[in-house]
């Protein structure tokens, strides 16, 4: 099944870049094709979205949220919380550990298993379409070297940092160590304790000993560090992920923006929502970190929309995030929303209103053509089905259902 986008207005390719051409095609859930609106022959493709000059970046992804088992967050009690995310433009999420599982185990075999089993259970589930990245284990003092040799032959490559049972937060640096030891990537909870009975605080001198892949939730999850700790952390920790999240502190994700442009350390930005979690559910999280962070704060909208793709997809070495051909063809139409002053995404951005998802499309297909929980776009982006209407119109001819000629 082939789509193409034609009519592409602003683009964004993940890495700040835009694309090659205003259309975009689609073929085998990879991206095919990227070049001219005026090249792609329409008819020979199942979908064709013509975007009327709205604007085309990858699906965004949320590098922390919390999976349970299925569609379903105990947290809130809530059931299809992905599929709603999804309208809010995110394609993909990544677990910061499967916390919230009712009863969680605390035992090294315990948090071993359930993370393998998180992992293999999203493995081949994409619940709406959604790619989600599952079983991140929680670091517990008693787990070894070989117990992370064991997970990651198990399929898991993920660890939480900020759950166990560790005396004092100094304490987690053997086990990280121990962990990136075996190729884990490690993110760690930051800040003050998240919910009643998790970790005391974890400040810029417990975080820089340990020395993750990822600070999580950087800007408080959601309760912050001092501005000192920020400027640390972005002077010092060099080689640690700056995660900014919806759910956290926004004083200090802006302060945390400005840190980071100023000292040239703007590729360690990723945007994230940590979600579910006391905070609610939040679909338009990414967006509306977004929009703050563009509008409240220093960055471009350009800036944003690769801190919620291209940075996520090369922190966490991922193949995602970028409109490139033969990448995943998950991929988003965004627009000014209906009622802005704004007339075209990037300005929304400035002007701190939440850009309107059109389309979404994961693995090549369409998923929705207007979003249920955002504003519509004020550009008139149709869904076309060339070859369906071609068949319409051959009753006679039954043998019409050729096989599809993938090519622009
Ligand atoms: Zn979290």
């Amino acid at each position: 099944m082939s789509l193409a986008i034609v009519n592409i207005g602003i683009s964004h390719d993940g890495n700040g870049a835009t694309l090659s051409g205003d259309a975009v095609v689609c073929a085998d859930g990879a991206i095919a094709w990227i070049g001219p609106s005026s090249q792609v022959r329409r008819g020979e493709h199942a979908t064709v979205i013509d975007a009327a000059g709205a604007t085309v970046i990858p699906g965004l992804i949320d590098s922390h949220f919390h999976s349970t088992f299925g569609d379903f967050t105990p947290r809130q009690n809530a059931v299809g919380y992905l599929e709603s995310y999804l309208h809010g433009g995110m394609t993909r999420a990544i677990s910061a550990s499967e916390v919230h599982v009712p009863g969680r185990p605390i035992d090294r075999v315990g948090v071993k298993a359930l993370a393998v089993a998180a992992a293999k259970c999203f493995e081949h589930y994409r619940p709406h379409g959604v790619t989600v990245h599952a079983g991140s284990v929680i670091l517990e003092p008693d787990l070894t070297a070989e117990d992370f040799a064991d997970l990651r032959r198990d399929g898991v490559w993920m660890a939480k940092a900020g759950f166990g049972r560790f005396a004092s937060p100094m304490d987690y640096v053997p086990v990280v160590r121990a962990a990136r030891s075996q190729g884990i990537h490690v993110m760690c909870h930051t800040g003050g304790g998240s919910i009643s009975g998790s970790q005391s605080k974890i400040g810029a001198e417990a975080l820089l000993a340990m020395q993750p892949n990822v600070a999580g939730h950087v800007n408080g999850g959601p309760t912050a560090l001092t501005p000192e700790e920020n400027e640390r952390i972005v002077v010092e920790g060099t080689e640690i992920a700056l995660q900014l999240v919806q759910a956290g502190n926004l004083k200090s994700a802006l302060h945390l923006c400005e840190l980071a442009l100023r000292h040239d350390q703007f590729h360690r930005i990723l945007l994230a929502s940590d979600t579910p979690t006391g905070s609610g559910l939040i679909s338009l999280g990414l967006l509306r970190s977004m929009a703050e962070l563009a509008s409240l704060g220093p960055l471009t909208p350009e800036q944003t929309i690769t801190a919620a793709t291209g940075a996520v997809s090369r922190i966490y070495d991922l193949k995602a995030g970028l409109l490139a051909i033969g990448w995943p063809a998950d991929i988003i139409v965004i627009d000014a929303p209906l009622g802005s002053a704004a007339h075209n995404a990037y300005d929304a951005l400035r002007i701190g209103d939440i850009p309107a998802v059109a389309v979404a499309i994961t693995q090549g297909t369409v998923r929705f053509e207007r979003s249920r929980n955002t504003p519509p776009p004020q550009k008139d982006i149709k869904t076309l089905r060339p070859r369906d209407e071609r068949r319409a119109g051959e009753h006679d001819a039954p043998d019409a259902s050729a096989p599809a000629h993938h090519c622009c």
